[in-house]
């Protein structure tokens, strides 16, 4: 449960100053920052993620993300329906959601994907939905954001149906093994590892890390949720990632720099931020 009204100082992971981390999924827009979103910029730059990519999850949120990418050098945005919020979706909605994708600070078309945990929406709607936004995506040539709770196996056909995708995609908080990884790297997609790689039963996640090259990975907090162990339980925030960022280091056996230049050049490249 997030608790906007706490004011504690958040400990940071010392040896993280002088890298520069991008966090490629926040939802900055949610009421949980609503009160202090200036100070979470602000603290997460003190723990050197200079660009965060705030996700879009229905028309509203995806207006919002965009007002805040205006706002705020450092942050862009993404454009796109949640599989939970699909069902009041409407002709007159994707014809909107494709303007706001000229926006030039929107960045990938997302989060959009299958959700058979919650089934907020039916499955079939949730299916047809995907499709004709990953549709909208390729003709934009805007990258895609995946969103996939245990519906591992459709995301993929339809993906493999539907490509190839010039403009790439990520598999946002991935939480599949090294094999479902395979499959997502075939696609020339990056793989995003959210704080949930610092959970004590973790180890299939932290497995598929190991096995990941290092070129393939990006970071995310999926803020303000999931946030890693120390914070587990409390909101999560982008100057939370470091302690991610530390994770994947220990389990390659890499310094945090060289993670922290690595995935923040492949976020550069997913999201088209080469000299931005
Ligand atoms: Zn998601
Ligand atoms: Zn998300």
């Amino acid at each position: 449960m997030e608790n906007t009204t706490r004011k504690k100082e958040i400990p940071l992971p010392l040896p993280g100053h002088g890298v520069k981390l991008i966090d490629t999924h926040c939802h900055l827009d949610m009421p949980a920052y609503q009160t202090d979103c200036e100070a979470v910029l602000l603290r997460a730059l003190a723990a050197g993620v200079s660009r965060i990519i705030s996700v879009g999850i229905d028309l509203a949120s995806s207006r919002r993300a965009i007002a805040l990418a205006e706002q705020y050098e450092g942050v862009y945005a993404t454009v796109g329906v949640h599989p939970h919020n699909v069902a009041e979706l409407t002709e007159g909605d994707y014809a909107e959601l494709q303007s706001l994708c000229r926006h030039p600070k929107v960045v990938a078309y997302g989060e959009i994907g299958l959700d058979y945990v919650k089934n907020y929406a039916p499955v079939s709607l949730q299916k047809e939905h995907f499709a004709r936004q990953v549709a909208l995506a390729r003709q934009l040539h805007l990258p895609l954001v995946i969103h996939d709770r245990e519906a591992h196996d459709e995301i993929m056909e339809m993906l493999e149906g539907a490509g190839p995708f010039p403009a790439g995609g990520v598999m946002h908080c991935f939480s599949g093994d090294g094999a479902f990884a395979r499959r997502v790297l075939a696609l020339g997609f990056y793989i995003s590892i959210p704080g949930v790689v610092t959970f004590a039963k973790a180890e299939i996640l932290r497995e598929a890390v190991r096995e990941i090259p290092l070129g393939s990975l990006v970071l995310e907090t999926d803020g303000p949720f999931l946030a890693p162990v120390p914070q587990r339980g409390k909101r999560n925030e982008p100057s939370l990632l470091l302690f991610t960022a530390q994770k994947v280091a220990e389990l390659k056996g890499l310094s945090l720099d060289e993670v922290a230049r690595q995935t923040t050049m492949n976020g550069v490249h997913l999201f088209g931020l080469e000299g931005r």
